[in-house]
């Protein structure tokens, strides 16, 4: 990727091809990039009641690390990037792919496909933001993404990963503490509490809901952050047309689209980076 392709426009191109989210009610279906668990909907199943009452991987032979650091060298060829790091990365998805046998956290459990799909795209957040010294929140983080690779990368930025599942934040913090990452701490929350009273640099999210969705949850905290990024799939710029109108009433100013590709064909991403009301100095 180069420096220019960090402002690009929307295209019309769009395909629609999922991503697939980790962690959440929803993991392990075939749900779209924009469905995250809303705590306050109604249950409808035994599913939605508790989403490991079904458990998806519970016999799924966890890779070993061998396995899941040649598949961080492959997604992550041609990056700069240390190679210390991508043990750290592989370290990480084996304890989540471990922890996804009794907990639904994530659909995505060939070597490749999760080295591509959580940590490159969460990694390549890091190459876009400016983040030393800078407060960050990962809301919905779900499993620990993009919150968890984004802490591991750099140490220099304080992540919270917030997410309103306690069982997943206290899977969040086993994780925290089995890779012992000091600049990441975990919260569980709804986001739109947890903003009411902490201020942050960056809000990042990553499959919770449309961008439409997103600034109306965050309306009446819209003064808490700076910018709000938003790691979206190839339809984002239907999405964020849709968004528009709405952005523009709250005075979310979108800023910067980076569009980027995962290797294998794995499919297109996008960061959105919006400029919220709390970073236009009110
Ligand atoms: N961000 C992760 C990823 O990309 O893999 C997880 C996405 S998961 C589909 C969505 C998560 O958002 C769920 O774990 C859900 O509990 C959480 N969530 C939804 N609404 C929320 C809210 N208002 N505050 C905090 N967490 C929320």
């Amino acid at each position: 990727m180069t420096a220019s392709e960090a402002r690009m426009q929307p295209a019309d191109e769009d395909r629609e091809e999922p991503r697939e989210p980790a962690g959440g009610a929803d993991a392990g279906s075939d749900a779209g990039p924009d469905s995250g668990a809303d705590p306050k909907a109604a249950p409808r199943s035994r599913k939605d009641e508790d989403p490991d009452s079904v458990l998806e991987h519970a016999h799924t032979p966890v890779p070993s690390l061998d396995e899941l650091r040649a598949a961080m060298a492959w997604a992550f060829e041609g990056e700069e990037i240390a190679a210390h790091l991508l043990d750290r990365f592989a370290e990480h998805a084996r304890v989540v792919l471990d922890g996804n046998r009794r907990m639904n956290l994530t659909a995505i459990v060939e070597p490749r496909e999760v080295a591509a799909k959580h940590y490159l795209d969460s990694w390549r957040t890091t190459r876009l933001l400016p983040l030393v010294g800078r407060a960050l929140l990962d809301m919905g983080t779900g499993a620990g993404f993009p919150g968890m690779p984004v802490a591991l990368s750099e140490p220099q930025v304080r992540v919270v990963l917030l997410d309103s599942t306690r069982k997943r934040i206290d899977f969040v913090n086993e994780c925290i503490a089995a890779l012992k990452v000091p600049n990441a701490s975990a919260v569980a929350e709804r986001a739109e509490d947890h903003l009411a009273r902490n201020k942050y640099d960056i809000v990042l999210v990553r499959a919770v809901s449309s961008v439409r969705e997103n600034v109306r949850l965050l309306r009446k905290v819209r003064h808490s952050h700076k910018d709000l990024v938003m790691l979206k799939g190839p339809s984002w710029s239907r999405e964020a047309r849709a968004a528009e109108r709405e952005a523009e009433r709250l005075g979310f100013r979108l800023d910067t689209v980076w569009e980027h590709k995962l290797p294998g064909e794995l499919g297109d991403r996008a960061f959105l980076v919006y400029r919220a009301p709390g970073g236009h100095g009110n």
